[in-house]
């Protein structure tokens, strides 16, 4: 929860240090403005928030109706008025806090689904909104990078991501070197003969990882490889 909530904090920084014009710039997404992330991040809060709900109620609400709605609810939210749009952010934020705050232990074992169908305990919700606030900062494209998160958020991240991977069989002859300070961590194909090894520090792995950057990336090929998609 504690890193939920410095996330969240973290991203109302980096946007109210965004003047209302700067919201309408290119954020670090394809075809996404800065406004668009700040609705998705606003939107996200009271898709997460109806999962809740569901483990407190047994009654079905999903994130979302369909993918398709998901898409045109942010559409929508990305012409909102910067002061709007800003309310949504804070609004939501502070709804899906009390919905937490309100829901008993024994309701957070619940299984509710995600919107990519996974069936997770709504305890989960904590973990997907961290997630959720700290890497769209970074799309905020307003100066944040991965580095300015926290080490056990960026290792969680690293391990989801790679877990996708491993699942969908994409991780093949793909091996991670994170570099700390107590050695060097494989991920990936750790087994494989000739892999591609991808090497830097945590926050420059999950940044590429993530598919956000290819800052402070070294690789046994000539070319820095592409991050296979994460979700
Ligand atoms: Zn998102």
């Amino acid at each position: 929860m504690h890193t939920a909530r410095r996330g969240t904090v973290f991203f109302g920084r980096k946007l109210s240090e965004l003047s209302d014009d700067e919201l309408a710039a290119p954020s670090l997404l394809p075809g996404w403005t800065r406004a668009h992330v700040v609705a998705h991040v606003g939107y996200n809060a009271r898709a997460l928030a109806r999962l809740v709900q569901w483990a407190n109620t047994g009654l079905e609400t999903p994130m979302y109706p369909s993918w398709q709605a998901r898409n045109e609810e942010i559409d929508y939210g990305a012409t909102l008025p910067p002061s709007a749009l800003r309310n949504l952010y804070e609004d939501s934020a502070i709804h899906l806090d009390g919905k937490w705050r309100d829901t008993p232990q024994e309701a957070g074992v619940q299984e509710v689904k995600t919107a990519q169908g996974r069936t997770v305990p709504a305890s989960e919700t904590v973990w997907m909104r961290t997630r959720e606030v700290w890497i769209h900062a970074v799309d905020l494209d307003n100066g944040a990078s991965f580095a300015d998160m926290p080490a056990d958020v960026l290792e969680r991240l690293l391990a989801d991501i790679t877990g996708a991977w491993h699942n969908r069989g994409d991780d093949k002859d793909l091996r991670l070197e994170v570099l700390g300070s107590a050695g060097v961590t494989q991920l990936g194909d750790t087994a494989a003969g000739d892999p591609i090894i991808v090497t830097g520090t945590l926050p420059d792995i999950a940044a590429w990882a993530a598919g956000r950057s290819t800052h402070g990336i070294t690789s046994n090929r000539p070319d820095t490889p592409q991050a296979p998609r994460w979700i």
